[in-house]
């Protein structure tokens, strides 16, 4: 039977040591940590998503700058807001969460935060970065996905690391995460021929496709770590990741439940991001 990777409890102890080294600042009388999350219209989903961020923020000593903003904002209003957010010196990150409405160009939005405030690690600068080996702030979920697989002591180095799924925000930083790591990658996406193939040879499956149930257990190599990143609403009301749970927790050595695995490393991941620009980018008292 697997070992389930508990990344609701490996985020708490993320969280109680960021709130430590907020109380510490406090104490010495520096800057406390500040993240501007902005959100756009009245997405259900998003709106959950910024809930959960802002109250974990606050949580763990951070000042939330909260920014509601009408699904008709203009572009003009969004960019000055950003702007002002980028010249003020109480903000460490900066948050835009996606999707935007289809009248704003979210690629602009992104470019729009300055590097050392992008704390979502979207920026191509800090994509950039992170491919040329040389990461400064780093995509939430693949980097929270690392710190979950280097709970397991398991070396990546010589590992087959297949990656399901080759977004922007998950998929390709992930593999760019699991290079520099030491593994040997295979991205698969929808054009992908013989996606079972490709997953009997992996040692590390990490799963980012968006589809209930998707990859099964029969696919996998015996004693696989499996990630999995999918967030599913089934009809039920029930979540569900992109993997198989019941099949695959009989072949994988180690796997992330859903809900409890990645979802909870995401907004740890976040909080770590905006700590570290206070901290080594933004060193003002
Ligand atoms: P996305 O942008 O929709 O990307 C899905 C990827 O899966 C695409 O690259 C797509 O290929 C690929 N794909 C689709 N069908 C496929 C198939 N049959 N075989 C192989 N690949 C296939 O989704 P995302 O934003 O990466 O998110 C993926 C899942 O993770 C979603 O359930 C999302 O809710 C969840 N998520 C969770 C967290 C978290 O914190 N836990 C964070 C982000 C996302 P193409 O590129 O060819 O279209």
């Amino acid at each position: 039977m697997s070992k389930i990777i508990d990344g609701k409890a490996i985020a708490k102890d993320i969280r109680m040591d960021i709130k430590q080294k907020v109380d510490k600042r406090e104490q010495k009388g520096l800057r406390i940590p500040g993240l501007a999350v902005i959100i756009v219209g009245e997405n259900p989903a998003s709106k959950i998503y910024v809930q959960n961020k802002r109250k974990a923020c606050k949580e763990v000593g951070f000042i939330s700058y909260d920014y509601d903003l009408d699904a008709s904002v203009s572009n003009e209003t969004l960019f000055n807001l950003i702007d002002k957010l980028n010249h003020d010196d109480a903000v460490d990150g900066i948050l835009v969460q996606l999707p935007l409405p289809s009248h704003i160009d979210s690629d602009r939005v992104l470019e729009a935060i300055v590097p050392h405030k992008d704390v979502d690690g979207f920026h191509p600068y800090n994509i950039g970065k992170l491919m040329q080996r040389n990461p400064l702030l780093r995509p939430c979920t693949p980097k929270g996905i690392m710190t979950l697989l280097e709970s397991t002591k398991e070396t990546f180095k010589g590992k087959h690391a297949v990656i399901v799924g080759a977004s922007n925000i998950v998929g390709r930083p992930m593999l760019m995460e699991l290079l520099l790591a030491g593994a040997t990658v295979t991205t698969c996406h929808r054009f992908t021929d013989d996606l079972p193939s490709h997953l009997k040879r992996a040692d590390i499956v990490v799963a980012a496709v968006g589809k209930a149930k998707f990859i099964q257990g029969e696919w996998l190599k015996e004693g696989a770590t499996v990630i999995d990143v999918g967030i599913n609403r089934l009809d039920d009301g029930s979540l569900s990741g992109d993997v198989d749970f019941d099949s695959a927790v009989k072949k994988a050595k180690y796997i992330t439940p859903v809900p409890g695995g990645v979802g909870p490393m995401t907004i740890a991941t976040l909080l770590q991001n905006t700590l570290f620009a206070c901290e080594y980018l933004h060193n003002k008292a």
